[in-house]
C-alpha cells in the first residue's frame, strides 16, 4: 500500500521513492510510488500537479488504498524523484482550509450546513442547507470568517480510533469507521477531512465572498481564498480603473456618470426616432411617385434591415404594390405586400434580384 506523505505533511514538496507497480490503462501509463506526496482528487479537492522524474503527471487518482499517477510515459529507472507543483497545492490549501473556516461560520451564524464543496479552476463554492441567505447575512458571514482568519488559529490532522471519535464534536459524521482522520481548527471545529490544510488559518490570507445563488431549496456560496482573492482584486481593479479612463471621472463617480449617460442616450434615440419618422415619410412619397411597373422597389446605402422593415410596413399600408428593397451596408432585402398580391419568393426573387446585383 502507498505510503501518504500528505497525511504526515502539507508542506513536502520533493522527495525520491521507488516505483511498486506500473499499470497500462486505455487512457495511458499509471505509476504506484511506494509513498507519493500527490494528493488525489477527493473531498472536493483537485489533484496535485508535478514531475516524476522530469515527467509531467497528468492526473492523481485513488483505487482502494492505492494513488496512481498517471504520466505521458513510463520513468526508465525504478528509484524516482518527485516534484510536486507547490503554487497549485497550496492555492488548494488556501481554498481548502477557508472553506472549513466558511463551514463553521455558516453553521455558527445561520445554522448552515455545508453539504458539499467544489474547487473549480476560478472559484470555489460550498453549498449550504438554507433557501436564502441575503447580502447583510452574507456581508456578516464574511466579516467573521475574515476575523477568524486574523485570529491565527492552529489547524492540525491526526488520525483517530472510533471510541476516540466519540469524544469529539464533529461537523459531520465520516463515512469511514477506521483510520479516521481529523482535521481541527483550534478552538473552532473538527472535521473528518482527509484533504491538505494549512498550518494556521492566518495562511488563508483573506476569504473573499464573491456571490450567493439559490440551488434547489439550497444556497450556493462562491468565494475565493489568498492569492485568488487578490487577483480578483486586481481584475476589478484593472477594469475600474478603465471605467474611469473612459468616463473621464474617480471610481466613486463611475455610476453616476452611467447614469447620466444612459438618459442622454435615451433623449438621443427619442430624437432619433421622431427624424428617421419624418425623413420615412419622404422616401415613401419619392418611392411611390417614381414607382416603376408592378414594383415599388429601392437600394439602400445605409440603412439597417430593421429600418427596412419599418418602411416596407409603411409601403404596404399606402399601396398595394409589392415592395423590395435592399440595404447595401447590411447586404440584405426585404420582400413585403399587403395580401393581396401573392407571390412564390423564390421566383420572385429569382425574377427580380438580378437587375439588383442579388443572386441565390
Ligand atoms: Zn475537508
Amino acid at each position: 500500500m502507498t505510503k501518504k506523505l500528505y497525511y504526515d505533511s502539507a508542506y513536502l514538496t520533493e522527495w525520491q521513492t521507488s516505483i511498486s507497480k506500473t499499470i497500462e490503462k486505455e487512457d495511458g501509463y499509471y505509476v504506484i510510488l511506494e509513498e507519493t506526496a500527490f494528493y488525489p482528487d477527493g473531498g472536493g479537492q483537485p489533484s496535485d500537479e508535478g514531475f516524476i522524474n522530469g515527467i509531467s503527471v497528468l492526473d492523481v487518482i485513488s483505487e482502494g488504498d492505492e494513488v496512481l499517477h498517471k504520466l505521458g510515459r513510463l520513468p526508465e529507472e525504478t528509484k524516482v524523484n518527485c516534484e510536486i507543483n507547490w503554487t497549485r497545492r497550496f492555492d488548494h490549501m488556501q481554498h481548502h482550509s477557508g472553506q472549513h473556516l466558511l463551514s463553521a461560520v455558516c453553521e455558527d451564524l445561520y445554522q448552515a450546513t455545508t453539504l458539499s464543496f467544489h474547487l473549480g479552476t476560478d472559484y470555489a463554492t460550498i453549498d449550504v442547507n438554507q433557501p436564502e441567505l441575503g447580502a447583510d447575512q452574507l456581508s456578516r458571514i464574511e466579516n467573521e470568517v475574515n476575523r477568524q482568519i486574523y485570529l491565527n488559529h492552529n489547524i492540525l490532522s491526526y488520525f483517530v480510533a472510533e471510541d476516540e471519535l466519540a469524544q469529539l464534536q464533529l461537523v459531520k459524521q465520516p463515512k469511514v469507521t477506521e483510520n479516521i482522520r481529523i482535521v481541527e481548527i483550534k478552538d473552532v471545529e473538527y472535521n473528518a477531512c482527509g484533504g491538505t490544510h494549512v498550518a494556521s488559518t492566518g495562511e488563508i490570507g483573506m476569504i473573499k465572498l464573491l456571490k450567493a445563488d439559490k440551488q434547489k431549496g439550497n444556497t450556493r456560496i462562491y468565494f475565493k481564498c489568498g492569492y485568488r482573492a487578490l487577483e480578483e482584486f486586481n481584475d476589478n481593479q484593472r477594469i475600474l480603473g478603465a471605467l474611469s479612463v473612459k468616463f473621464n471621472t474617480g471610481k466613486d463617480e463611475i455610476i453616476d456618470r452611467i447614469e447620466k449617460w444612459e438618459n442622454e442616450q435615451k433623449l438621443l434615440q427619442a430624437e432619433l426616432n421622431s427624424l428617421k419618422e419624418k425623413y420615412d415619410g419622404y422616401v415613401i412619397q419619392e418611392l411611390l411617385s417614381n414607382r416603376e411597373g408592378h414594383l415599388l422597389a429601392h437600394i439602400f446605402e445605409d440603412k439597417s434591415l430593421k429600418d427596412l422593415q419599418n418602411l416596407a410596413t409603411k409601403l404596404t399600408t399606402e399601396s398595394n404594390l409589392p415592395v423590395l428593397l435592399a440595404t447595401a451596408v447590411e447586404n440584405k432585402v426585404v420582400l413585403a405586400h399587403n395580401g393581396s398580391f401573392d407571390p412564390s419568393c423564390g421566383a420572385y426573387f429569382k425574377a427580380n434580384l438580378g437587375s439588383y446585383n442579388g443572386k441565390g
